[in-house]
């Protein structure tokens, strides 16, 4: 069984579209959708929730009873999460650390239910996916989690892949989502900031070592820019897995909720099963 991650250097690339399309064209399969920050993969594969769980995090509590007001709690708490000797549950992010000096031993850390996790069916096969409550931390926690049960299920289910849809950035988030992968496929675009987040990112996975696969969207809205990235990534050793070219019908794909191989079989569509076929092979 071989997990293959989608991400990209930021938000916007493309990314959920062609985690999508794999979801069609790839044959015995498990989905996780790991951007549980601003999951919307979900919008395109059409989940029936079959299972729901509570993700519990931790935040701190003072025992007023216990507490003497030394202030040492305040003093530490880097997210000014303390005030008056109480604690804001909201800005709380669970690090433990005030509950480590508090003297008195007045601080004790509480679960917390901080968002949910689903199984769900889709017509492309199980789904695992999440979504984070507002302002809550501990996504990388909740990404391990969404790509432990994807695991348990092609395991159980004898796949042959996992298509995971990675979370942007380069935060803790993509590193839990690049931990034990086959491949990554780096998802980037063709502007100069595109070109910035794609060398972040794959030095991320190059860091992991992961192997990296590049994929350029919308290729044609700036030449000198593709190829830029194609320099870079030549430079580097990064294999290019394929160039997509802009089209409209992506978007009236997704404004009627399918996955753009699904939709028409036009230029984007080849291109992306092309993308496929060379992540398969890798
Ligand atoms: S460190 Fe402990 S005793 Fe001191 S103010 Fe905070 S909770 Fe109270
Ligand atoms: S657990 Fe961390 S973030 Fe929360 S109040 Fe204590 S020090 Fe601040």
């Amino acid at each position: 069984m071989k997990q293959i991650v989608v991400i990209s250097g930021k938000g916007g690339t493309g990314k959920t579209v062609i985690s999508a399309s794999f979801a069609s064209l790839a044959e015995k399969k498990v989905m996780a959708d790991c951007d549980v920050d601003a999951a919307d993969l979900h919008l395109l594969l059409h989940p029936t929730v079959k299972e729901e769980y509570d993700f519990l995090g931790k935040v701190a509590r003072i025992d007023q009873e216990r507490c003497t007001q030394c202030g040492r709690c305040q003093e530490v708490c880097r997210f000014e999460a303390i005030s008056d000797f109480t604690i804001d549950p909201v800005s709380c992010e669970g690090c433990g650390v005030c509950a480590y000096v508090c003297p008195q031993k007045a601080i004790e850390m509480v679960e917390d239910v901080s968002g949910k996790w689903f199984v769900s069916e889709t017509k492309y096969g199980p789904l695992v996916h999440a979504k984070l409550g507002i302002a809550e931390e501990n996504s990388g926690k909740l990404v391990s989690l969404v790509k432990q049960k994807a695991r348990q299920i092609a395991e159980e289910e004898g796949c042959e892949f996992i298509i995971i849809d990675g979370p942007p950035g380069i935060g803790c988030p993509v590193i839990a989502s690049l931990s034990g992968v086959d491949v990554a496929l780096i998802v980037s675009e063709p502007t100069l900031s595109g070109i910035h987040d794609l060398e972040r990112v794959a030095g991320v996975a190059h860091h992991f070592g992961v192997r990296s696969l590049v994929c350029i969207n919308k290729y044609d809205l700036n030449m000198e820019n593709s190829q830029q990235i194609e320099e870079f990534c030549q430079s580097h050793g990064i294999e290019i897995a394929g160039k997509i070219p802009f089209d409209s019908t992506v978007t009236e794909a997704m404004v009627c909720g399918k996955s753009i191989v699904e939709y028409s079989d036009g230029k984007v569509s080849r291109r992306i099963k092309e993308v496929w076929e060379k992540v398969k092979e890798v």
